[in-house]
């Protein structure tokens, strides 16, 4: 007889069986832990809102976000430049839209390394067989104007990449005009990632002459990983244009992206719930102004670095590069950064980040990190911690000068 063609579903058994696995209840903590690393960062209640909703990624309702979206990204940008796009993607995705754009075979990048994000820039820019010279600076300081001029006559870069913020080494480029103003005059492109400073400090990418402005959700702006932005100003939209060899990284095209961020037209399907998301985040950081927002993000920073300096804990970076976005703090000897992470993290509740092989420990001041409540929250958390690791550290004096610093008495 022959065999049936139906079987019965009790007796299918599938070569790869079935994985037994814990529900996400089951995993997760009961209580949200406090997410002050360096990023993701918590997020508002109208962003979560956002997130948790699907629309069709296109069609007119979408074509209305994506406009808003726009129109808040340049401000925030602080651009005037049509050529604001949206990535589905980490910052890095940006940051390689940023160069695989702009940089093939044979460009001259000239990449100003502070750090971990900064050298991603220049590997980004080798992998497109661009011909790229690093000018290294040493940690915790930034290249002098004189170091920039002289390494900009000496490699006559096409384009210079920089990062506002090193978020690795907590090391603030605070010659950014200069060096774009630099880079300007010798006739090259200007790329800067602002993924952790962008809506945390000034960046006036027009007024500074910058050429192509990259960064993520999950830092500064407040939104969720994953969807990220991409300003080219009508210098570097020219040179996309003007390429004769097609962009090899399909879905980071930027003339591909045009379509759905300028057109109403398909790409690929748009991460909607991610784009409603930072429709959101852009909305709050408008509502907020940006000048409001920088003096938030200053008096919290410089107060939780008064703090942490009060309790007897050291910041890594010297105060005249210091970055406020992100504060590194040195492990007291003896102790690994992994130590005070998952001790603060387990005993705590609140999560900060270490560092790429770097002894410091990592607190983020970016968005809703910059809440006084989340402040004492985690400079509390940060001396328990070191208490119960046995670190002689002064708390109460930690607490005392971070309510001084939040109440202007600094
Ligand atoms: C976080 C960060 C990045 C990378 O962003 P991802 O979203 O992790 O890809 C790049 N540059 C800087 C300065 C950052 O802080």
């Amino acid at each position: 007889m022959p065999t049936s063609s139906f079987t019965s579903a009790s007796s299918v058994s599938s070569a790869v069986p079935c994985p037994v696995v814990e529900s996400l209840d089951a995993i997760l903590p009961e209580e949200p832990l406090l997410m002050m690393g360096a990023g993701p960062v918590p997020i508002p209640a109208a962003v979560a809102k956002a997130n948790a909703i699907v629309i069709n990624h296109l069609g007119g309702t979408m074509v209305k976000v994506i406009g808003q979206v726009k129109s808040m990204a340049r401000y925030v940008f602080q651009t005037n430049s049509k050529w604001v796009l949206g990535v589905a993607g980490p910052g890095s995705a940006a940051m390689e839209m940023a160069i695989s754009n702009l940089a093939w075979e044979g460009t001259r990048v000239l990449s100003i390394k502070n750090g971990f994000f900064s050298e991603r820039m220049a590997e980004m820019g080798r992998r497109v067989g661009a011909r790229v010279s690093t000018l290294d600076v040493a940690d915790r300081s930034v290249a002098s104007l004189e170091q920039v001029a002289e390494a900009i006559r000496r490699e006559r870069p096409e384009i210079v990449t920089v990062v506002q913020g090193e978020t690795s080494n907590t090391v603030w480029n605070y010659h950014l005009k200069e060096i774009a103003a630099l880079a300007k005059a010798a006739g090259a492109l200007v790329i800067v990632d602002a993924v952790c400073t962008l809506s945390t400090m000034p960046l006036e990418m027009d007024a500074w002459g910058i050429d192509a402005v990259i960064t993520g959700g999950q830092k500064g702006l407040s939104s969720i990983p994953g969807v990220s932005l991409i300003a080219f100003s009508d210098a570097a939209w020219e040179r996309v244009k003007g390429r004769t060899a097609p962009n090899a990284h399909w879905c980071l095209d930027a003339s591909l992206a045009e379509n759905f961020w300028h057109n109403a037209g398909y790409h690929y399907t748009a991460p909607v719930s991610g784009v409603l998301a930072l429709h959101e985040a852009l909305r709050l950081v408008c509502a907020e102004t940006l000048e409001k927002r920088f003096a938030r993000h200053l008096k919290c920073s410089l107060a939780l670095q008064d703090g942490v300096a009060a309790m007897g804990l050291r910041l890594y970076t010297p105060e005249a590069c210091r970055l406020n976005s992100v504060v590194g703090i040195e492990v007291p000897e003896g102790f690994s950064p992994a130590d005070v992470c998952s001790h603060i993290s387990r005993m705590h509740q609140v999560e900060i980040s270490g560092s790429f092989g770097l002894p410091i420990v990592r607190v983020g001041q970016m968005g809703e990190q910059c809440r006084e409540h989340n402040l004492f929250r985690t400079v509390h958390a940060l001396g328990r911690t070191m208490v119960e690791l046995g670190v002689k550290v002064d708390l109460p004096a930690g607490v005392a000068a971070l309510e001084r610093g939040l109440s202007g008495g600094r």
